[in-house]
């Protein structure tokens, strides 16, 4: 064996030359087990030469000698093969050393391997600093790619006229820094004191949406306020704060860095680094710390940015005088709430309206007008919450979009907060104004599905407008009613309310002063509503009107003015009855229809019949219409000009009409002094020319009476004489006057 292995030189021979060697060396036998080591070894290693003797080659190894390379060598060895390469091993007090290490295998002569000799060489210092050159080169790269990479994003925010191209180009600079898969760059809104994303990168396009209108208001969360007044970059997941969940439930994460940036002691807005769920576990190197500080001082360029292009996008949105969002910013903003919307949601718009502001101008002047505008603003503005939106859309109209509702009460309550802050007088240009707001407001599921969100933003709007002006015009009427109920449900309920018995019709006398007695009874509608209870005619005759349910009132008001009149005959009083109808009656021949059916089905004639229409109805359809009311005439039926004065149609024109009677409206009657009694007498001096019998409507007080006594007028209708009231009290009523005196008593 020995004489196989020194291949003929005497063994103490080459051990002698072995231990010359300034370099450690090892001899193995096939099994890695030394057989000899030389002097040079125990100076390096520390190990005694007999203390290596038998033991396996591994005992240099220890906890950080690389496996890939033990692997390597061992390779190596079992095929072979030779070996060398830099290993870390371990002395025997323990200190490592970097080892060059040559393996070379010795083969007999048929080639078999029986040892293997080793040089081992302390190359610590070399690799030490090969190692720092590797890591210097690598550090240059890199920085170079950075600042490489900084200058573009600095270039691409230079050329970004956008707040979106800011927040893309930002986040797409720090995906690449940071080696995430996505990113997002948040900005602070100074106004709404809150954070909100003006840029992602790398985000999936079912993540990009509820990432658009992801915002953080610190106000809610101090986690949230105490992390984001440190700037120093941190890794979030999932168990670094309560605030953290959620974000990273809505970016589908498991964890981000987050850089947050200030400029002045104040927070600018954040850079986020995210790794989406499954990625490789992210860290925050000191050297991605230091990246990331690097950009965010560009960042702050790129916020100043934002915010200057925001508020000049801002400006070009806003209304001058108001400071509100205008008409198209305000349809935008609309269609996209809409669009945005979540399942379940319901989205108000507000359309507000300055009764009479013609009057605050012409009176007070433009100057006063305009600073009234701006102080209803602000109270509008003040009186909704954060997330509804407040624009002006025309001179005195105001809208309010009302995102995030449950119900149509919410609405109605902003409505109601905001007409309560207007109870107050306002002070403009030193002046005490009083303003009242009309507003109606339509509700998104009214519009059904969206389909084209401007084109519904643009029907909300109407319907809003549309319900506004039916507030307007009801307000005198019944404000409790007016503001409690859907008109729009109303407009879908009145088809058929005839046909349910909802309608309720009363009568209101009508008395001759001079003659002491109830010569008439108007017949007044009511409906009763399943849910809005008992409705004046004011809320829905404009409705039926619209939607042809018109003639379905006309034939039951004259079905019970007809019942009246014969139970009235009955009871020995006077039967006449007086029936209003619609100033656009849209089929004549449908009420010509009903009054003959009516008046001759209760064996009553026509002649107890009047029919009261609105003066100005004369002068629309002219020759059609006086057609229609000689037939009527022919037939006995009385014609009144109901509210007479309030109309514009020429006197001489009634003279072409087959007119019997003239109602004075109450305005006249209304008006106290020598003006309204000399316009009284004016009437009363006309229906005499004319040969008409004349009313006066609206009589409540003791000295509306003398008045209208004085000048002349005898017949009389109002509160003072009584209150609409159903037949049966309108019948009592009567028996209980058809005594000895047959005087009518007044109501209280
Ligand atoms: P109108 O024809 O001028 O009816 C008189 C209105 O004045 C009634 O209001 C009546 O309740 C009210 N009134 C009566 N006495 C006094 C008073 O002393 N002081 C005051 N301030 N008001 C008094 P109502 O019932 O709310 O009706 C409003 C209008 O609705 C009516 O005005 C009429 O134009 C219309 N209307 C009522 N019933 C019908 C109907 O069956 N068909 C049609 N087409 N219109 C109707
Ligand atoms: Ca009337
Ligand atoms: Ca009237």
């Amino acid at each position: 064996m020995k004489k196989e292995m020194t291949g003929g030189a005497p063994p103490e021979v080459l051990a002698e030359a072995l231990n010359k060697l300034s370099d450690a060396s090892l001899v193995a036998d096939a099994d890695q087990r030394v057989v000899f080591a030389n002097e040079a070894f125990e100076r390096v290693t520390g190990y005694q030469q007999d203390e290596t003797l038998g033991r396996n080659c591994r005992f240099l190894q220890g906890p950080a000698t690389d496996h890939a390379t033990v692997e390597a060598m061992h390779a190596a060895l079992t095929t072979g093969e030779g070996f060398r390469g830099e290993v870390l091993n371990y002395r025997k007090d323990g200190s490592s050393f970097w080892n060059l290490l040559t393996i070379t295998p010795i083969r007999d002569d048929q080639g078999r391997l029986h040892h293997f000799a080793s040089v081992q060489q302390d190359v610590t210092d070399e690799v030490r600093r090969r190692r720092e050159l590797e890591e210097a080169l690598a550090e240059a790269i890199r920085q170079r790619r950075s600042r490489d990479l900084l200058l573009d994003v600095a270039r691409r925010l230079g050329e970004a006229t956008s707040s979106g191209a800011l927040g893309a180009s930002m986040s797409e600079a720090i995906r690449q820094l940071a080696g995430s898969d996505r990113a997002a760059l948040g900005v602070w809104d100074d106004d709404a004191s809150r954070l909100r994303i003006a840029g992602t990168s790398g985000f999936p396009p079912h993540l990009t949406e509820g990432t658009a209108r992801f915002q953080l208001s610190p106000t809610k969360s101090s986690a949230l306020a105490e992390f984001l007044v440190d700037p120093t970059p941190r890794l979030i997941t999932a168990l670094s704060s309560p605030f953290s969940r959620p974000v990273l439930q809505l970016f589908e994460s498991d964890a981000f860095v987050a850089v947050p940036v200030h400029a002045d002691g104040h927070l600018r807005g954040v850079l986020l680094a995210i790794w989406s769920a499954g990625a490789p576990m992210a860290t925050i190197s000191t050297d991605l710390a230091d990246r990331l500080t690097g950009l965010a001082g560009l960042a702050l360029v790129a916020f100043e940015t934002v915010r200057l292009l925001d508020r000049v996008r801002q400006a070009a949105d806003r209304d001058a005088l108001t400071g509100l969002l205008n008409r198209s910013a305000l349809e935008r903003a609309l269609a996209d709430t809409l669009t945005r919307r979540e399942e379940g949601e319901l989205v108000a718009v507000l359309f507000a309206d300055v009764d009479r502001f013609k009057r605050v101008n012409d009176a007070l002047g433009h100057g006063v007008g305009d600073e009234v505008l701006r102080t209803v603003a602000r109270i509008v503005d003040s009186a909704v919450r954060d997330r509804d939106v407040v624009g002006r859309i025309g001179g005195d109209e105001l809208i309010v979009i009302l995102p995030r509702l449950r119900n149509r009460a919410e609405a109605q309550e902003v409505v109601d907060r905001i007409s309560a802050r207007l109870d107050h007088p306002i002070h403009a240009a030193g002046q005490r104004v009083y303003i009242r707001l009309s507003i109606g407001f339509a509700m998104s599921s009214e519009i059904g599905a969206v389909e084209d969100p401007d084109e519904a933003a643009a029907a909300l709007i109407r319907r809003a407008d549309a319900a506004m002006y039916r507030v307007k015009a009801d307000r005198s009427a019944n404000r409790a009613a007016e503001t409690d109920m859907d008109l729009l449900a109303l407009d879908a309920d009145l088809h058929g309310a005839a046909g349910r018995g909802e309608l309720r019709v009363l009568f209101q006398p009508l008395v001759d002063v001079s003659a002491g007695r109830v010569v008439c009874h108007e017949a007044l509608v009511r409906w009763m509503h399943p849910r809005f209870g008992l409705l004046p005619p004011s809320t829905f005759l404009p409705l039926a009107e619209d939607n042809g349910t018109m003639t379905e009132i006309d034939e039951a008001v004259l079905a019970e003015a007809a019942r009246f009149a014969a139970e009235a005959e009955r009871l020995g009083a006077d039967p006449s009855v007086s029936v209003n109808v619609s100033t656009r009656q849209s089929s004549w021949e449908d009420l010509i229809a009903h009054i003959t059916e009516s008046f001759s089905r209760d064996g009553g004639s026509f002649e107890r019949l009047t029919l009261e229409l609105i003066e100005t109805h004369l002068a629309t359809d002219m020759h059609n219409v006086q057609r229609q009311l000689t037939r009527l005439r022919d037939l006995g039926v009385r014609i009144a000009i109901d509210d007479f004065g309030t109309g514009y149609s020429s006197l001489s024109q009634l003279q072409d009409f087959p007119v019997t009677e003239l109602k004075i409206d109450k305005s006249f009657v209304h008006r106290a002094g020598a003006l309204g009694l000399g316009l009284i007498r004016a009437m009363v001096h006309l229906a005499r020319d004319l040969d008409l019998r004349i009313v006066a409507e609206g009589v409540e007080t003791e000295e509306q009476l003398a008045m209208l006594t004085a000048a002349g007028c005898d017949r009389m209708q109002g509160y003072l004489f009584g209150r609409p009231v159903p037949l049966d009290e309108a019948l009592s009523n009567l028996a209980a006057r058809e005594g000895p005196e047959r005087r009518f008593s007044r109501a209280t």
